[in-house]
């Protein structure tokens, strides 16, 4: 499936109406012009005036008119759509190789074919309509563009006016030095001309469609999977999907920076007793460019996230000391108007909020005090949503953000933590970047270390008073810089790291199988599915996995496999090993499963590297 979502469609999904309409008009014409000259043997009256304006406007044709009419020879054409097959292969544009090559092959029978039906002739019985010189143009430069488009991700009205603009400019070169040399009426160059622009865009609908039915057979969703949505639409139904803007910007100029191969769902466990083969996407992280947001790309599964989870007492308690560590911080809070947006973890703040003596607004009023606890992340469409909280901000007030930062993912290898669902991975830079257009500029910032490194950050209108920056902003920005999360290259790295990472969890699970130890799990968060894909880890290595939570119970990690039991499985099981899936909350694991004095475990913590902590002798080892 991975392969053939990266096949580039041949016509990009957003021009399709407009370029299929150009099509259906230029047709339109051709079929006009053949009815209205077919049998003439003579030039018409808009033929006469328009020879006589190309005459006016360059009387002198000479050897440039015979250059161009070169390119129109048949055995020039087939030649340069040759070469240009060859390039739209080279930069990995099968299906536009098709086209130029069908095209080609279409238009020149379109022409040849309609010259006798038509029987319009010049110089006494040469048949002149359409002009097949003017199509071979105009083809080309059709393949061109439509290759450009492509390659610049232009999309909508700049990418119409593009592929129009470079065909027009090709068509009328060409007419231009048919009419010159006499060898075709004017309207013949205009026939040739909408006959490439009616069989370019027409072969490339044709080739999409066939190359989208080859898929094979749609993989259904497991029954009561309602997951919805244009692009998994249009993946399930063999469509080319659309090509990725920034979540941020809204910018086109973003890149693929880390590719983690095609992944379940990561917060969808589905039943255990429903079969196994859960669908899939690409997995990949983007970078943009003009605001260095790093997202997820442009194919965005959308499976239902019933809210199974339950907060972890880490999670909990860092609500609690959130909000005192605030109130300490902003005296002014108490007696503030507060909004909170909604989150799937991390813990509300509200309560705490309201206890600490702040107040709700009235919805879609404006309060002292926003806030967003690790929600951000959820949006797919980042830049608005982070503008929805502004709006929801009174001048003067504060808005607090806390998300999972980058670069602790980046420096320590948290792979795990790229998931669907977790759309964009912030970091203050990029952070700044999307706020200072609405009108915000970062206060200051406090590392915490939720979810294996998070950052909270204050956010101000530009202008309002306090608004001097403290030391925390350039620190975290200086380190930022340093460990290059904005840099494709080191993003690029995390790729390899994340293969050896997995690669020595893999082999050290096989080594206990091998020696008979017991490897069991702890845990079943969100990251788990994608940690346990990219290590290749199946129930055969990992038999099942507890967690806390009792809706999660009786489901499996999807993807893997794994079963999902209830803890006290794990303390009847006593394995020899704890793989600890929920590493970021690991002094708590321990701490829950060695309250009774445990069994002499040793727990398997997978980042940065896997590496084993024991206990009873507080050691930690690489195995
Ligand atoms: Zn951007």
């Amino acid at each position: 499936m991975t392969v053939t979502l990266r096949e580039p469609p041949a016509l990009p999904p957003a021009l399709r109406r407009p370029i299929g309409t150009t099509a259906a008009l230029a047709a339109v014409v051709v079929v006009v012009l053949a009815v209205r000259y077919s049998g003439d043997v003579a030039a018409s009256s808009l033929d006469n005036w328009a020879r006589g304006a190309v005459d006016r406007l360059l009387p002198q044709p000479g050897p440039a008119a015979l250059l161009v009419d070169v390119v129109g020879a048949p055995l020039v054409t087939l030649a340069l759509v040759g070469l240009l097959a060859a390039v739209c292969l080279a930069l990995g544009r099968r299906r536009l190789a098709v086209v130029a090559v069908a095209s080609v092959v279409l238009t020149g029978a379109a022409t040849t074919l309609l010259k006798p039906v038509i029987g319009r002739t010049i110089h006494g019985g040469y048949l002149s309509y359409p002009s097949g010189h003017t199509a071979a143009a105009t083809l080309l430069a059709l393949v061109v563009a439509l290759l450009a488009v492509d390659l610049l991700r232009v999309g909508g009205l700049p990418g119409v006016l593009v592929i129009v603009a470079a065909a027009g400019a090709a068509g009328a070169t060409m007419a231009w030095s048919q009419v010159a040399l006499g060898a075709h009426y004017p309207t013949d160059t205009i026939g040739g001309f909408g006959t490439a622009m009616a069989v370019v865009p027409a072969t490339a609908l044709a080739i999409d469609r066939l190359a989208g039915r080859r898929r094979g057979p749609r993989r259904s969703p497991p029954v009561g999977d309602p997951y919805h949505g244009d692009v998994v639409g249009a993946v399930e139904a063999g469509r080319p999907v659309p090509s990725h803007r920034c979540r941020g910007c809204d910018s086109v100029d973003v890149v693929q920076v880390v590719d983690l191969g095609s992944q379940p769902g990561a917060d969808y466990f589905p039943p255990v007793s429903t079969p196994g083969d859960d669908p899939r996407w690409p997995l990949e992280l983007w970078l943009c460019r003009r605001c260095t947001l790093v997202q997820l790309g442009p194919v965005e599964p959308q499976l239902p996230e019933p809210p199974l989870a339950i907060e972890s007492a880490t999670s909990l308690a860092h609500a609690e000391t959130s909000v005192r560590d605030l109130v300490r911080d902003h005296p002014d809070l108490a007696g503030a108007t507060v909004v909170e947006f909604d989150s799937h973890h991390g813990g509300s703040w509200l309560p705490h909020l309201l206890a600490a003596g702040c107040r709700p607004v009235a919805d879609g009023e404006r309060a002292h005090l926003v806030v967003d606890v690790h929600g951000l992340a959820h949006e797919p469409a980042i830049g608005r949503s982070l503008a929805q909280r502004v709006e929801r901000l009174a001048p003067g007030g504060l808005l607090v953000l806390e998300f999972h930062h980058l670069l602790p993912l980046l420096v320590e290898n948290q792979f795990d933590t790229v998931r669907h669902g977790h759309w964009s991975y912030l970091s203050l830079g990029a952070l700044s970047r999307l706020a200072a257009p609405l009108g915000l500029a970062v206060a200051a910032v406090r590392p915490v270390s939720l979810f294996g490194g998070s950052l909270r950050v204050m956010l101000r209108h530009t202008g309002a008073n306090g608004l001097e920056a403290d030391g925390s902003v350039t620190a975290v920005l200086d380190d930022e810089a340093a460990a290059g999360v904005a840099d494709p290259e080191r993003l690029a790295g995390l790729h390899a790291a994340a293969q050896r990472s997995a690669g020595t969890l893999h082999d050290y699970l096989v080594a206990q199988r091998v020696d008979g130890r017991t490897v069991l799990g702890y845990g079943a968060p969100s990251k788990a599915p994608v940690l346990l894909d990219v290590s290749r880890v199946g129930p055969d290595l990992l038999p099942f996995t507890v967690d806390a939570a009792p809706g999660k119970h009786g489901r499996r990690i999807p993807g893997a496999a794994v079963p999902i039991r209830p803890v006290d499985d794990l303390r009847a099981a006593r394995p020899d090993v704890v793989l600890v899936l929920t590493w970021d909350i690991v002094d708590e694991v321990i701490s829950v499963l060695e309250a009774d004095g445990g069994w002499g475990a040793e727990y398997l913590v997978p980042m940065p590297e896997p590496h084993l902590v024991t206990p009873s002798v507080g050691a930690v080892q690489s195995p």
